[in-house]
């Protein structure tokens, strides 16, 4: 990935924030059967440098970061966690938004309640993909588990990110997995599949059932946000 595809602004966006794309470890999961994300990871003999770099550009202006990285944050070097934090507090940065894997939910709990007392939100992002169960663990092996109640995921996450235009995927499916999302986060990241390197494939009728049908009703939501493509924040290559 080149660098300047690292970090982004979005002025206009209805939470207006500064984006970095980070390198960490590499996610500590990888066995959800669409992803091929994980592989932008490298050791911290690398990825500390290349991250004071990316981080170097935050200017702080809009108050709100989002730290992105292949995997959950808490994959990023300590370093660089830290140097985050040491960014915050010096750009007057207040809202920190940042993604994590449902089995980290309780560090992710703990680290909320920590920077809580620096004056600092955190605002917790989770890949949920769908709010059907059975198709989300047995076809997407997200590693969620069953019985996960809606309202429980968002005590700890406020944002949460859909994913849909797999083949074995609905519309009905979608329609549900839209309301739940809308009811129960602050903020709502649809993500339509790509296809890339696994195995997993698109269905273009259903993705051109969502852009006719669906993408012009979430287009006027703010708390929704449509990503087309993987590059649409404009981090990532
Ligand atoms: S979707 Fe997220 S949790 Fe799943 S393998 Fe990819 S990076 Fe890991």
């Amino acid at each position: 990935m080149k660098f300047e595809e690292r970090y982004s602004r979005l002025p206009e966006d209805a939470l207006p924030q500064e984006i970095v794309l980070l390198m960490g470890r590499g996610c500590f999961y990888k066995k959800c059967s669409f992803c091929d994300y994980h592989m932008d990871s490298g050791p911290d003999s690398e990825s500390v440098s290349l991250n004071g770099r990316v981080l170097e550009q935050v200017t702080g202006e809009f108050g709100r970061l989002v730290v992105l990285n292949s995997g959950s944050y808490f994959e990023l070097p300590e370093a660089t966690q830290k140097r985050v934090l040491e960014i915050c507090h010096q750009k007057k940065i207040r809202h920190l938004h940042m993604e994590s894997h449902w089995l980290l939910h309780e560090k992710t709990r703990f680290l909320k309640d920590e920077l809580a007392q620096e004056g600092i939100s955190l605002h917790p992002r989770i890949g949920i993909e769908t709010f059907d169960e059975q198709y989300r663990e047995a076809v997407m092996h997200k590693g969620m588990g069953y019985n996960q109640a809606p309202s429980a995921i968002a005590e700890v996450y406020d944002e949460c990110c859909l994913l849909f235009g797999m083949t074995g995927q609905s519309p009905e499916q979608f329609e549900e997995d839209i309301a739940i999302a809308a009811k129960y986060f602050s903020r709502v990241y649809v993500n339509i599949f790509n296809d890339n390197s696994t195995a997993v494939k698109a269905d273009p009728e259903l993705i051109r059932w969502f852009a006719r049908y669906s993408l012009p009703k979430l287009q006027k939501d703010p708390k929704i946000c449509v990503l087309m493509n993987n590059t649409d924040l404009g981090v990532g290559d």
